[in-house]
C-alpha cells in the first residue's frame, strides 16, 4: 500500500499553462517560455526529474492565468533540452509522455504545482472489427488531408500507417494536423482509444469540408492578392535587415553588462579568466546563433552562482533545541544526537566530519528535521531528490558540446540556495542506481568527501566550485541498498514509525495548527475531536509516518475554509459522522486480525523499507508427490527458510501428529500475499513452519497471535531485526500476543510502554513453544469465536 501512496506522491509536479498549443503523448515539440511563473516551474522540474505537466490555457490572451483559466486535463512531458534565448526567454524541447488529470492544485506561487491522478496510459485493447474500421477511416481521412495540400509531408503517412495501437494512432495524427484549440482539447480528454479515434474522425471530416471551401475562395482571391503580396514581402525583408543591425548594438551592450557583473563578484582567478574569455567569444559569433545562446546560458550561470555569498552560522545549542522542539513532537533521541552533532561541530570550529544520514520510513519527519537544522543554524536549505538518478550527468552536468546542456543538479541546487554554505539535503540516497552512463554513486562520493569537494567540477561549468562549506545531510528509507563506501562516510540516525497515540499528538500539536495557519483559519474556526483524528489515522491512512495524515488534515481545512466563506459560518465542527463529507469514503478498513481462528493461516511480521507490516501466510496441502511450492513476491532467503521449516517438520512428524509420509504424498503450497513490496529475509521462518504444521495437523491458529523469528533445521528460534517497526504494525492490526525470539529481548527497550501494556509479549527459544502459543485447541476455538 505504502508503495502506491508513494507513487501518488511522485505524481505531484510543476505545471505550465500553455498559450495556443496543446501537447499530445508521443509528440516532440519546442516552444518558448517567458512568464516568470513558467520559468520557475521549468527550473523546479529540471532540479527534480525533468517531468512537467503541460496544459492549455482556455484563452491564450490571459497573462496571469488562475486555475480556472486552464484546462485540467493535459499531458505529462519530459523536458529534453533547454536553451536560453536573448532576453528572459527560454526555449524548451519536450516530449509528451502520458495523459494526466489535475486532482488538486497544491500551490500557485512561485509556480503552479499540482497533484495528478494516476497516469492515463492507454489500456491494451483487444482489436475488433469496429476498431480496425475506425482506424482505417481515420488514416484515410488523414491521407486526404495531406493530399489537400496541407503542410504535412507525405512520408508522415508511412509512419502513421505503421502504428498499431489505436490510441497512439489518434494521438500522433492529432499532433500533425492543425486544429482549433477546443478540438485539440476534446481529443486530449478522450481517454478511451475508440472514443478518441471517433472524435478525431469527425473533426478531420469537418476540417476537410472547410478546406474544400477555402480552396475555391482562395483561387478567386489569388489574382487580386499578387500585388499586395509583393509589397508585403519587401516590407518584411526590410524589417529583418533593420533588426539584424539593431542586434549588433544590443550585443555590445550585453557584453558590457556581463563584464560589469563579473567585475562585481569576488570570483576565483581561474573562473574570472574563463568567464571573460567567454564574454569575448560572445562578440565573435552571430547573435542569433545557437552558439551564442549557449554562451549566454553559461555566463548567466557564472554570474548567478553564489561564489562569494555565505550566511553566518548561529551555533547556539539552546536555541537549536528550541527550534527542533518547536518543529517536531517526540523524537527525543534523534534530537539529542543532532544537538551533539552540532555541538561537536562548534568545538571543532568546522562543519567537516561525517555526514548525517536520517533513516526511516516515509513521512516520519526526515526532511523536516533537516529543514529545522538549517533553521537553527540560520543557513539556507536546499533539497535534491536522488530517487531514480541513474545518469552521472544528472549530478555533474553535461558538457557544453551537448545540445541544450545545463549544469547538474548539485550546481543548480546551489544556485537556488544562493549561498555557498547551505544545508544540502540528499533525499532518498538509497534510490540511486547505476547504469552504463556512469556511476552516480561515485560522483556523490566525491561531493561528500571533504578532501575533494572544495574543487567539485561540474561538466558544464568546467571550473571548480567550492562545496566544502556546504553541510550535507542525507535521508534513506533503508540502509541496505546504499553502496558501502558512501555508507562509511555517514553517521546514521534512525527514525522509526509512530504509534497511533503519537500520531494523535503530532496532529493536535503540529499538523492541525500548521494547516490551519496555511489555510488562513483560526483555532476557533475548526473544531475536530480526538476521536475524529483517530478515525482519520485508522481509516484514511496506512503508513508509518504522518505524511498522508497531514494531507488529509489539509483537505479538511480546505473544505472547511470553503464552507466558512460560502456559507458565512463561524465554526465548523468535524466529527466522525460528517467526516465523509470532507474526506470521502474511507480508503482503508484497517486490516484487523483475521475474523476466525483458521487452519493453515499464520500471521507473521515483516519489516520493509517503508515500515513494519503484518503478513498473513497461507498454506494449502494438496495430494501430490512432495513438492514444495512458494508463491507471492518472495526472495531466495525466504524460500530457503521455508525449506528449513519443512525439514524440521519431517524430523518431528510423530510429536506433531502428522502423517509420516506427508512429504511423499502431499504437495505443500505456501503463499505469501504480495503486497506492494517484495519481501525477503529469514524472519518469516517460524510463521511459515507454524502455518504448514497447522495445515497438516488440521489444528487452527490463534488469530490474535503474530510472530517473527528465524527457524533452524532443529527448530530453534533465532533473533531477527526490525522489532520496533514490527511491533508497531502488529499493534495497528489489533494483535494481542506477539511471539518473539528469546534473543530479541534486548530490543524491547525501543518499544513504548503504552504498547507494552496493550500487547502481550512471549519470548521463545524453540518451535515447540511457538506452537504452544500459536495453535488453539478446538475447545478454545469455540470460546473465541
Ligand atoms: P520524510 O522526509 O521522513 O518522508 P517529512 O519530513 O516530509 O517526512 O514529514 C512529513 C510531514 O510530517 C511534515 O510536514 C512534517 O513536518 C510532519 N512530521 C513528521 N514527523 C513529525 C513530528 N515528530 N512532529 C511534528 N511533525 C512531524
Amino acid at each position: 500500500m505504502d508503495n502506491i501512496e508513494n507513487k501518488n506522491e511522485k505524481r505531484t509536479m510543476p505545471l505550465i499553462p500553455l498559450r495556443g498549443i496543446s501537447i499530445f503523448p508521443y509528440m516532440v515539440i519546442h516552444f518558448d517560455v517567458g512568464r516568470d511563473k513558467s520559468v520557475n516551474a521549468l527550473e523546479e522540474a529540471m532540479v527534480n526529474d525533468s517531468l512537467i505537466f503541460l496544459t492549455s490555457q482556455k484563452e491564450a490572451k490571459v497573462d496571469m492565468p488562475t486555475p480556472d483559466d486552464f484546462y485540467h486535463v493535459g499531458t505529462v512531458c519530459k523536458i529534453k533540452q533547454m536553451l536560453k534565448l536573448p532576453g528572459d526567454t527560454v526555449r524548451v524541447l519536450v516530449e509528451g509522455v502520458n495523459r494526466g488529470r489535475v486532482l488538486d492544485i497544491i500551490k500557485e506561487e512561485p509556480y503552479f504545482e499540482v497533484q495528478l491522478e494516476e497516469p492515463f496510459y492507454d489500456e491494451e485493447v483487444e482489436k475488433d472489427k469496429e476498431l480496425d474500421a475506425i482506424m482505417r477511416m481515420v488514416v484515410d481521412s488523414f491521407e486526404e488531408y495531406i493530399a489537400a495540400g496541407n503542410k504535412v509531408s507525405p512520408e508522415t503517412l508511412i509512419t502513421v500507417e505503421e502504428i498499431e495501437e489505436p490510441g497512439r494512432l489518434a494521438d500522433v495524427i492529432a499532433s500533425y494536423i492543425q486544429l482549433k484549440p477546443e478540438n485539440r482539447q476534446k481529443i486530449l480528454e478522450a481517454f478511451e482509444p475508440y472514443e478518441r479515434l471517433e472524435k478525431l474522425h469527425v473533426i478531420l471530416k469537418e476540417e476537410l469540408e472547410v478546406l474544400k471551401i477555402e480552396k475555391t475562395i482562395s483561387q478567386r482571391v489569388k489574382k487580386q492578392i499578387n500585388k499586395v503580396q509583393k509589397e508585403y514581402y519587401l516590407k518584411e525583408q526590410m524589417k529583418a535587415i533593420q533588426k539584424e543591425l539593431g542586434e549588433e548594438e544590443g550585443i555590445l551592450q550585453e557584453v558590457e553588462e556581463y563584464k560589469e557583473k563579473i567585475g562585481e563578484i569576488d570570483l576565483p582567478d581561474e573562473v574570472k579568466e574563463k568567464a571573460l574569455k567567454e564574454v569575448d567569444r560572445l562578440l565573435k559569433v552571430s547573435p542569433s546563433s545557437a552558439e551564442s545562446g549557449v554562451i549566454r546560458t553559461y555566463l548567466d550561470w557564472i554570474v548567478d552562482l553564489p561564489w562569494d555569498k555565505e550566511t553566518k552560522d548561529r551555533v547556539d545549542i539552546k536555541k537549536s533545541r528550541k527550534i527542533l522542539d518547536e518543529d517536531h513532537y517526540g523524537l527525543k533521541d534523534v534530537k539529542e544526537r543532532i544537538l551533539e552533532y552540532i555541538a561537536i561541530r562548534k568545538l571543532a570550529k568546522s562543519m567537516k566530519g561525517p555526514i548525517l544520514c536520517l533513516v526511516g520510513p516515509p513521512g516520519v519527519g526526515k526532511t523536516s528535521i533537516a529543514k529545522s537544522i538549517a533553521r537553527s543554524l540560520k543557513r539556507e536549505f536546499v533539497r535534491m531528490s536522488l530517487g531514480g538518478v541513474r545518469d552521472e550527468a544528472e549530478i555533474r552536468g553535461h558538457r557544453r558540446t551537448y545540445v541544450g546542456a545545463i549544469p547538474g543538479r548539485i550546481i543548480s541546487s546551489i544556485k537556488k540556495a544562493n549561498s555557498k554554505n547551505p544545508v544540502f539535503l540528499f533525499d532518498e540516497i538509497d534510490k540511486i542506481s547505476s547504469n552504463f552512463r556512469g556511476d552516480p554513486a561515485s560522483a556523490l562520493l566525491e561531493v561528500l568527501d571533504p578532501e575533494q569537494n572544495s574543487t567539485f567540477t561540474d561538466h558544464f561549468l568546467e571550473v571548480p566550485f567550492d562545496l566544502s562549506k556546504v553541510m550535507f545531510i542525507t535521508t534513506a528509507n533503508s540502509l541496505t541498498p546504499i553502496p558501502r563506501p558512501l555508507l562509511d562516510r555517514m553517521e546514521v540516525i534512525r527514525i522509526s514509525g509512530y504509534t497511533e497515540e503519537e500520531k494523535l499528538n503530532i496532529s493536535k500539536k503540529y499538523l492541525i495548527p500548521k494547516q490551519l495557519k496555511e489555510h488562513g483559519l483560526k483555532e476557533k474556526n475548526l473544531k475536530i475531536s480526538d476521536n475524529t483524528i483517530a478515525n482519520i489515522i485508522n481509516n484514511y491512512t496506512r503508513e508509518s509516518g504522518v505524511r498522508n495524515l497531514e494531507r488529509n488534515i489539509a483537505k479538511v481545512c480546505r473544505r472547511s475554509a470553503k464552507r466558512i466563506v460560502e456559507e458565512n459560518k463561524k465554526t465548523i465542527r468535524v466529527n466522525s459522522s460528517n467526516l465523509k463529507k470532507y474526506l470521502g469514503v474511507s480508503r482503508y478498513r484497517h486490516e484487523k486480525a483475521g475474523e476466525k481462528h483458521q487452519i493453515g493461516i499464520a500471521t507473521g511480521l515483516a519489516w520493509t523499507a517503508v515500515g513494519g507490516e503484518t503478513l498473513s501466510i497461507e498454506v494449502t496441502p494438496m495430494k501430490g508427490t512432495g513438492k514444495l511450492q512458494l508463491t507471492g513476491q518472495l526472495g531466495d532467503v525466504m524460500k530457503e527458510s521455508a525449506r528449513a521449516g519443512v525439514s524440521y517438520i519431517r524430523s518431528k512428524v510423530e510429536e506433531l501428529e502428522i502423517s509420516e509420509d506427508f512429504h511423499k504424498e502431499q504437495d505443500i503450497h505456501i503463499h505469501v500475499p504480495e503486497g506492494a513490496i517484495p519481501k525477503d529475509g529469514p524472519s518469516a521462518g517460524i510463521t511459515m513452519a507454524t502455518a504448514v504444521i497447522s495445515a497438516l495437523s488440521k489444528r487452527p491458529i490463534n488469530r490474535k497471535v503474530a510472530m517473527t523469528g528465524e527457524i533452524t533445521l532443529r527448530g530453534r528460534v533465532l533473533p531477527v531485526g526490525g522489532i520496533k517497526e514490527k511491533v508497531l504494525a502488529a499493534n495497528r492490526a489489533g494483535i494481542e500476543k506477539i511471539l518473539l525470539p528469546w534473543d530479541n529481548q534486548k530490543d524491547m527497550e525501543e518499544v513504548s510502554d503504552k504498547v507494552k501494556k496493550k500487547v502481550e509479549f512471549v519470548f521463545v527459544k524453540t518451535m515447540d513453544e511457538v506452537l504452544k502459543h500459536a495453535l488453539v485447541n478446538e475447545d478454545d476455538n469455540n470460546e473465541n469465536k
